[in-house]
C-alpha cells in the first residue's frame, strides 16, 4: 500500500481517502493509521483504536493530553510565553526567500528555504501553535535535535516564533527518506547493516540521555546524498530519568509497536530497539509484518504471537537472522540495547557511505 508519512488531523477521520501509512498521536482524537499515541497512562479504549484503524493504516495518532500533565493545562498564553523562551526571538523572514514545500506531516508542514545570510538551503518545519492534537509536544520538536547534537540525527539551526507558527530551521536532507529508498530499490545484506549501524549510533546516543525516539520506521530515516543516514522527526519523543524510568502512553505507529507498548505496560528505550527490528524486515520484506491486517489487528498480533520476521527467513543470512533475534525479543528486559547491537556481527559487513550514495542516485532512476 501508498505510505502517507504524515500525521492526519481529527477532520481527515471523516475521510476514508486517508487509507494510508502515517504515524497515529492520539489515540483519542485523531485517526491516522502508521501510529499511534496516548501518552496519557489511561487505558486507550480498543474499541476507538480499532475504528481509527479502520479509516487506513500507517499513521501517528497522537497521544491525549494527560489529565494530570501540567502542560496539557497551559493556557494559550502560557504556551505561548513557554515556547518564547525557547525559541530566537528575532524575525527569520528576512533572512529566508524561495520557500518550497517538500513535505507534510501531522503537525506541519516543511519547506527547503534559501538562508540568505549563509547562502545555504535549509528545511524549515513550520508548525500551528493551535492546531495540534497536542501542542505540548511541539516542545520536542525544537528541544530534542538542538540538546543532541550527533552526526546522525539531522542538526538543528535554529528556531523561530512566527506569528502564530513554531519554525523550526534545520539542515536540508537532500536523498529523501529510507522508505522511498524500500519503495524502489532491493537492499543488499551490507546496506541494511550500514543503515542499522547509523541508527543504532543514534539511538545509543539518545539513550544514555535519556531520550525515548518512539517512532522508529523508515519514514523517520533521511538519507543523504553522500550516503550519511540521519535520524529524524522528534515530536513523539519521551524522556526518562531517575524520577520518571518508564513511561506508559501508547505511542509510535502500530505496525513498529514493542509489545510493551500495546500492553500499556511500563516501558523504557527498549522500544526502539523493537521498532528498529520491525525496520529491519521492512528493508528485507519491503513493509513491515501484518501490514495487510488492520492496525488494531496488527497491534493484536504484536501482542499476542511470538516476535515476527521477515517473510523468507531462507533468504537471509544466519547473522542477519540473529541480528534481529536479538532485536526482537518479546521480553523487553532480554532484547539487546543500541550498544550491545553496535557490537553485533552483522554491523561488521555495513558497506560504506558511499554504497548508500550509490542506492540514492539508482532510487532516482527508476
Ligand atoms: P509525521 O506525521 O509523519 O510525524 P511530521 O508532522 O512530524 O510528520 P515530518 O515527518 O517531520 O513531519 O516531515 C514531513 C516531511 O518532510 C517528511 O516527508 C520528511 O521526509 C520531510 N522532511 C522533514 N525534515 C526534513 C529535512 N530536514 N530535510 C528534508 N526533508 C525533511
Amino acid at each position: 500500500p501508498s505510505r502517507n508519512t504524515q500525521r492526519i488531523r481529527r477532520s481527515d477521520l471523516m475521510n476514508p481517502s486517508h487509507a494510508t501509512a502515517t504515524p497515529v498521536s492520539h489515540v483519542m482524537t485523531t485517526s491516522s493509521s502508521r501510529n499511534i499515541t496516548s501518552s496519557t497512562g489511561a487505558a486507550v479504549n480498543p474499541h476507538f483504536v480499532s475504528d481509527v484503524y479502520s479509516t487506513g493504516r500507517g499513521h501517528t495518532v497522537p497521544a491525549k493530553p494527560h489529565r494530570n500533565r501540567p502542560s496539557s493545562k497551559m493556557s494559550a498564553e502560557q504556551f505561548r510565553a513557554t515556547i518564547s523562551l525557547l525559541v530566537n526571538s528575532s524575525d527569520p523572514r528576512r533572512d529566508l526567500d524561495w520557500f518550497v514545500k517538500i513535505g507534510e506531516g501531522s503537525t506541519g508542514t516543511v519547506y527547503t528555504a534559501h538562508q540568505l545570510s549563509t547562502n545555504r538551503v535549509v528545511a524549515v518545519k513550520k508548525m500551528s501553535l493551535w492546531n495540534q492534537q497536542r501542542k505540548e509536544l511541539l516542545f520536542n520538536e525544537v528541544i530534542i535535535m538542538k540538546e543532541y547534537p550527533h552526526n546522525n540525527v539531522v542538526t538543528y539551526y535554529d528556531s523561530y516564533l512566527v506569528d502564530e507558527e513554531l519554525w523550526v530551521l534545520m539542515e536540508f536532507i537532500d536523498g529523501g527518506s529510507l522508505t522511498d529508498i524500500i519503495r524502489r530499490v532491493h537492499l543488499q545484506e551490507s546496506q541494511i547493516a550500514a543503515i542499522c549501524k547509523s541508527c543504532l549510533e543514534a539511538l545509543a546516543y539518545l539513550h544514555s540521555n535519556g531520550v525515548i525516539h518512539r517512532d522508529i520506521k523508515s519514514d523517520c530515516i533521511l538519507l543523504m546524498s553522500d550516503g550519511t543516514v540521519k535520524l529524524s522527526d522528534f515530536g513523539y519523543c519521551a524522556r526518562i530519568n531517575q524520577k520518571q524510568r518508564r513511561r506508559q502512553s501508547l505511542v509510535g505507529t502500530p505496525y513498529w509497536m514493542a509489545p510493551e507498548v500495546i500492553s500499556k505496560q511500563p516501558y523504557g528505550t527498549e522500544v526502539d530497539i523493537w521498532s528498529l527490528g520491525i525496520m529491519v524486515i521492512e528493508m528485507i520484506d519491503g513493509q513491515p509484518p501484518y501490514f495487510n491486517l488492520p492496525a488494531s489487528e496488527a497491534m493484536n498480533c504484536i501482542r499476542t504471537l511470538p516476535p515476527p520476521t521477515s517473510k523468507s527467513p531462507e533468504k537471509i543470512s544466519p547473522r542477519l537472522r540473529d541480528f534481529l533475534s536479538k532485536a526482537l525479543v518479546y521480553n523487553s528486559e532480554e532484547r539487546a540495547t543500541a550498544s550491545e547491537l553496535l557490537r553485533h556481527p552483522f554491523l561488521q559487513f555495513a558497506s560504506p557511505p558511499s554504497s548508500l550514495s550509490k542506492l540514492i542516485q539508482f532510487r532516482n532512476t527508476v
